[in-house]
């Protein structure tokens, strides 16, 4: 049995929808799933817009916004949902939703303060609606199927916006709510990224948590496996908009796909990983496009799967944005210990990430994401020794299993991008990763410089193939 997540812009407008319905009817065929929805694309930012809103209580942008959900909504519902009977149910059902999102645009909106509490619950329409309108809209095309409110199985903790399921409450609730459902043939089509505290307070689980969804769902069924269907061919090695050439990639393990996450490319949210680790299910990554392509499948056996080994290096470059190096440099450094300790806790105490770091004796470089707030960090800094920013930079990772146990790695990255200042280097932490900080600037060419190197030669091999959508 499969769970099967689409995301927003997979299910987002009526051809969507369509042939998302068309890829579960024929899931259907092999095995009755477990369909795991996305808010339809930009409904979850338009639902953020409407929370904040009513926190300022500007009660008429809210209203216009929620206008424009209810009205998305509908329009799916005349397009996909045919039936007389059904369609007033469905037509029913979303304004009954806009009409309580709309309640709570005025309690908020009247009181002028947006709790975290409610921050969830405005949240939570988008998932609600898209999986009320898509549930109708399999009934209507024929597939027994039947909805099912994620908030009576996905028990969390109280931490709004990042909670986190309450893991043995929860698999006992997938398994009495969902596996009768499925024995009786019926596809249950339910929420990603909604939950509910033990005391019935809607909750979510962060930006991008329908994934995460979507893989406990699978640990907690025991599924054979989950497919991730988006609007991209699969896993990449290297984003198509900096490198035209770049080729899906057949198969990946979990390491190389969370080292990947971590470091930019938009593979999957980095937590969905490990509930599908800890029960090795194999995650499928899927372009709702072209059903028919194979995707990427991440898995911990590649070797199970038929002409999958790679003798190859790397498997993926990936790029990361929108940096900025922090130098430091104090000769107090020299011979002295706990130095790097305060360092680090200066960042810790006021809250700002550190990505890369890079050491000498008597300096450390470390790059953060350009969005922190780093002003208190300098004032501190500084007061301890020299302090320069370099801001627009980005990292460019190099990503792959075998980089482990292979030599001269490092003098094919370097003569490749010999062109290019590199302002940062980091290998070691994770053994299969090498990292470069380089000017925004720089990247398109040195991406493409390092993706010539290692995609170009011998060793592309049947685990990358042509996307599927320039065929
Ligand atoms: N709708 C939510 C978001 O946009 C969750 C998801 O799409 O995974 O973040
Ligand atoms: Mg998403």
């Amino acid at each position: 049995m499969a769970v099967m997540k689409f995301g927003g812009t997979s299910i987002g407008t009526v051809a969507a929808m369509e042939r998302a319905i068309d890829i579960v009817m024929a899931e259907r065929v092999r095995a009755v799933p477990v369909v795991v929805l996305s808010a339809c694309g930009g409904v979850t930012n338009k639902l953020i817009e409407i929370a904040e809103s009513a926190g300022k209580s500007d009660i008429e942008k809210a209203m216009a916004l929620s206008g424009e959900i209810r009205a998305h909504h509908l329009e799916l519902v005349e397009a996909l949902v045919h039936d007389p009977s059904r369609r007033e149910a469905a037509n029913m059902a979303v304004m009954n939703y806009v009409d309580e999102l709309e309640e709570l645009i005025k309690g908020v909106g009247i009181v002028g303060e947006l709790t975290a509490r409610s921050y969830d619950s405005f949240c939570s329409f988008g998932e609600l609606l898209s999986t009320t309108v898509f549930s109708q809209a399999l009934l209507d095309s024929g597939c027994e199927s039947t909805w099912l409110d994620m908030r009576r199985v996905m028990i969390t903790d109280d931490n709004f916006s990042m909670a986190r399921p309450l893991d043995e409450i929860c698999s006992k609730n997938a398994r009495d709510a969902i596996r009768l459902l499925l024995e009786s043939g019926k596809v249950v089509v339910t929420q990603g990224f909604i939950g509910s505290t033990k005391e019935g307070k809607t909750t979510t689980l962060g930006r991008g948590g329908s994934d995460y969804t979507a893989a406990l769902l699978g640990a907690w069924l025991q599924s054979d496996e989950i497919q991730i269907w988006t609007d991209v061919d699969g896993v990449m090695t290297c984003d198509p908009r900096l490198v035209p050439e770049a080729k899906s990639i057949r198969v990946m393990t979990f390491t190389e796909a969370a080292e990947l996450s971590y470091l930019g490319a938009k593979v999957l949210h980095p937590d969905t990983i490990s509930p599908a680790v800890q029960q090795n299910i194999p995650v499928y990554v899927l372009s709702s496009h072209y059903p028919e392509s194979k995707g990427t499948v991440i898995t911990n056996n590649p070797e199970t799967l038929e002409g999958t080994s790679y003798s190859g290096l790397v498997k993926s470059i990936a790029v990361k944005k929108g940096q900025c190096i922090v130098n430091f440099r104090s000769n107090r450094m020299l011979g002295r210990y706990g130095f790097m300790a305060e360092i680090f806790s200066i960042f810790a105490r006021n809250g700002v990430s550190v990505d890369m770091v890079s050491t000498s004796e008597v300096s450390v470089s470390l790059t953060v994401s350009k969005t922190a707030s780093l002003e208190a960090v300098l004032d501190e800094l500084r007061n301890m020794g020299d302090v320069e920013i370099e801001p627009d930079v980005a990292t460019i990772s190099i990503v792959g299993d075998n980089l482990r146990t292979s030599k001269g790695v490092a003098g094919r990255i370097f003569s490749a991008v010999k062109g290019v200042n590199i302002r940062m280097i980091s290998q070691g932490a994770s053994e299969i990763n090498v990292g470069l900080v380089v000017e925004e600037d720089d990247v398109p060419e040195a991406v493409q410089a390092l993706h010539h190197q290692f995609f170009s030669g011998s060793e592309t091999s049947s685990i990358f193939e042509k996307p599927a959508s320039q065929e």
